[in-house]
């Protein structure tokens, strides 16, 4: 590593990123008295909910599965939360544990330094300066959505109209009366095709892949919380079963409207793949009603003109790339056990991803939403507490301390 500017010793760990997944690590260390630095790339928490997203946004799951450790939802809250309020929910919950991030620095780079047994972050701040923390826990919380994944489609610079993906979406009201172009059909983009039919937009919807759409509620209730019912008392499969009988009866035949269901059930596939099913929130009775229309993949684009695999063409005044995101930390962690190179996940399972060696965590990849990193906080949280309590019993002036001292006086200098 080349020299910091300055260098930081941080006696707890050291959390990269403060998305509710940092935030949620943050305040279970907290209650065992336990000091964290969590540093996060944005001015603010919650970066990705407040920059990154379009402004009818509400939570997809009920509040319930939605929670962070130690802190429920404001009971007037609705089931759905909106995108504001949730927002609101995570700077209170930062409020109330009194965590406070270093904003604006972005983690470059993090190595574990074999010979003292620590670990090394460096971050780069808004005027290039670096700073390297030194500590012996880090907890990556860096999100499944760290970057916006763009695909290379041929002719996209030929292309005259706006091209944006749907990080950089608000609403459709900047759409009014354009043909838009939505490519990709998870929960985002059947979402912002929704948005622009209510702003007399025109979208035409992208699918590519089979794609599983369930009703966002089933009974009365929310098919996410059904689905964890059942899951207790029944195997996967036959809860698949179900989910795909009801899912029938509530939308009917969606193959009838392009939209292929995969050869595995809802949860399976989402098990086995990780692909998540999208909940309708009314798109689909706009694509019934041809107010969305449905296109198969994309050839080339030209001037305002995509062209389809199927040889058709078709002029539009927009593309919103609604392609979903992907993990960054390949570009900064030097470890390549516990996380993947290629996708920048946990190779390990959810019982096991959360935990590397040498005092390695990640908290909210396993693709189980804010709930599965909630649990995921705790766990990593119990960890290092017990690590911190066997240092503390067998280390109590800890052997941290010239290092603390050598790097106050390199400071100095
Ligand atoms: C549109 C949308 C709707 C969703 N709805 C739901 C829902 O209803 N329920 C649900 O459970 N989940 C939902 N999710 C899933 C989502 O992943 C979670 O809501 C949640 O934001 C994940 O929290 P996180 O802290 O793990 O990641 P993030 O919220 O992405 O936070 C990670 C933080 O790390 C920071 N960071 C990244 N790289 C660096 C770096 N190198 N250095 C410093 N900081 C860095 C980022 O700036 C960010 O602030 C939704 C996601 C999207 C995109």
């Amino acid at each position: 590593m080349s020299k910091p500017s300055r260098w930081v010793y941080a006696p707890g760990p050291v959390i990269v990123g403060a998305g509710p997944s940092g935030l949620a690590v943050a305040a279970c260390l907290k209650e065992k008295g336990i000091p964290t630095v969590v540093i996060e790339r944005y001015s603010c928490v919650a970066s990705l909910w407040k920059l990154k997203t379009y402004n009818r946004l509400r939570l997809h799951l009920p509040k319930q599965f939605c929670e962070l450790p130690l802190m429920g939802f404001p009971s007037e809250y609705p089931t759905y939360p909106t995108k504001d309020q949730f927002i609101a929910y995570v700077e209170e919950y930062a409020k109330k544990f009194d965590i406070r991030p270093h904003f604006n620095e972005t983690v470059s780079r993090a190595e574990y330094d074999q010979n003292l047994g620590f670990w090394h972050v460096k971050t780069i701040g808004l005027m290039a300066e670096e700073t390297e923390y030194v500590c012996r826990w880090v907890v990556v919380a860096t999100g499944e959505n760290a970057e916006a994944v763009v695909p290379e489609i041929e002719g996209m610079r030929e292309f005259v109209g706006d091209i944006r993906h749907t990080s950089l979406y608000k609403s459709g009201e900047d759409y009014k009366g354009k043909k838009v172009l939505v490519v990709g059909c998870g929960n985002s983009g059947m979402e912002v095709c929704l948005d622009l039919c209510n702003y007399n937009a025109k979208p035409s919807l992208v699918v590519k892949d089979k794609v599983h759409v369930l009703p966002q509620e089933m009974l009365g209730t929310s098919t996410f919380g059904l689905s964890m019912f059942l899951l207790k008392w029944l195997p996967t499969r036959m809860v698949d079963r179900f989910l795909l009988i009801m899912s029938r009866l509530a939308l009917g035949d969606t193959t009838r409207f392009g939209l292929y269901r995969p050869l595995l059930g809802p949860l399976e596939h989402k098990n086995l793949l990780g692909k998540t099913p999208v909940l309708d929130f009314g798109t689909l009775a706009k694509i019934k009603s041809g107010d969305v229309k449905i296109c198969g993949s994309i050839k080339r684009l030209k001037h305002y003109t995509a062209e389809f695999v199927d040889g058709s063409t078709e002029k539009f005044d927009a593309i919103i790339l609604a392609t979903g995101y992907k993990s960054n930390v390949p570009s900064w962690l030097k470890e390549r056990d516990f996380f993947s190179e290629e996708d920048g996940f946990p190779r390990g399972t959810f019982q096991n991803g959360w935990i590397g060696e040498r005092g390695l965590y990640a908290v909210g990849f396993a693709k189980r939403g804010i709930l599965g990193a909630s649990m995921e906080a705790k766990s990593v949280a119990e960890d290092i507490g017990r690590c911190w309590e066997a240092q503390a019993e067998h280390d109590p002036i800890s052997f941290a301390r010239p290092l603390s001292d050598a790097i106050r006086q390199w400071n100095e200098n």
